[in-house]
């Protein structure tokens, strides 16, 4: 039994955070996972230093859901597709003489306008940087990311964070905040989590980057999580893991733990569907 057979019958082998490029290695990337098991994507904005800053949300969705789109017709695959203002572009706006927390809203609204149309399945990846910047800058960060959860709230979407490493006390700091936004905490995904974060209670949900070390400790502690490449599609590297992993990884799943029927079933099939809904996956069924 491999991520393959598991995809005959049905499991949704997703890539939860993959980045692709249509000038980028795109289709062969595609085709690397899916002839590994995979069929699900989730495909996340690539920031972009060639979009000029006025226009640039629009510019860059449209990019990701082209892509989308290219990828459903071409492979006959489920993409789900996030879409919304990455953090570092705070710098960016800041460089270009713009209002970054203005500009950032408006990627948030305009993300939200998308998800009405049913073109976008989650928001993100938004937070704060990942390195540590002047309070001033972390204070308007965290009030673009408390805007886009209540944004989420609103249209019922689950948000992606993109944030510094976590520490137990910072994902309560994170769900207390995703509560005041009227979010329900469980609709918050924590992109590039540690596998050790599943050791909190934290009803946050976990993203881990699916090396074979992340994968056997995840297993080991046990709790939901999901599996993503965060694959940015430079024809120059496989950074940062290749657009294989996770089927490679669900495959080794099977063959290194005797319970793996339960384990695939929360993270293939019941988790995916509670967290995106059971219409992101349709195409799966047809
Ligand atoms: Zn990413």
């Amino acid at each position: 039994m491999d991520a393959r057979e598991l995809a005959r019958q049905g499991y949704i082998i997703l890539d939860n955070h993959m980045h692709l490029r249509e000038d980028g290695r795109f289709l062969s990337a595609v085709d690397m996972f899916l002839s590994a098991g995979g069929n699900s994507i989730n495909l996340v904005n690539l920031p972009s230093s060639s979009i000029p800053p006025a226009e640039y949300y629009k510019t860059l969705y449209e990019k990701t859901l082209r892509m989308a789109t290219r990828i459903r017709e071409e492979r006959s695959i489920p993409v789900l597709v996030t879409l919304g203002p990455y953090p570092l572009d705070y710098f960016m706006f800041s460089r270009a003489g713009m209002d970054p927390v203005n500009e950032m809203r408006r990627g948030i609204d305009l993300a939200a306008k998308y998800s009405q149309d049913g073109l976008c399945n989650a928001m993100g990846e938004v937070g704060r940087p990942h390195f540590p910047v002047p309070e001033y800058d972390l204070e308007r960060s965290n009030a673009i990311l408390s805007y886009a959860m209540e944004t989420c709230a609103d249209n019922h979407i689950p948000v992606i964070l993109h944030t510094e490493d976590l520490s137990r006390d910072k994902y309560g700091e994170l769900e207390l905040m995703a509560t005041k936004a009227g979010m329900k905490p469980d609709n918050v995904i924590k992109h590039h989590a540690l596998p050790g974060d599943l050791q909190y209670s934290s009803a946050l949900k976990k993203s881990i980057l699916a090396s074979r070390n992340n994968v056997r400790t995840a297993v080991g502690i046990k709790g939901d999580f999901f599996l993503e490449t965060d694959y940015v599609d430079d024809p120059e590297s496989w950074k940062v893991i290749p657009p294989d992993s996770v089927p490679r990884r669900i495959s080794m799943i099977v063959q290194e733990n005797n319970g793996w029927a339960k384990i695939i079933d929360r993270c293939c099939r019941s988790l995916p569907k509670e967290i995106y809904g059971e219409d992101a996956f349709a195409r799966l069924e047809s």
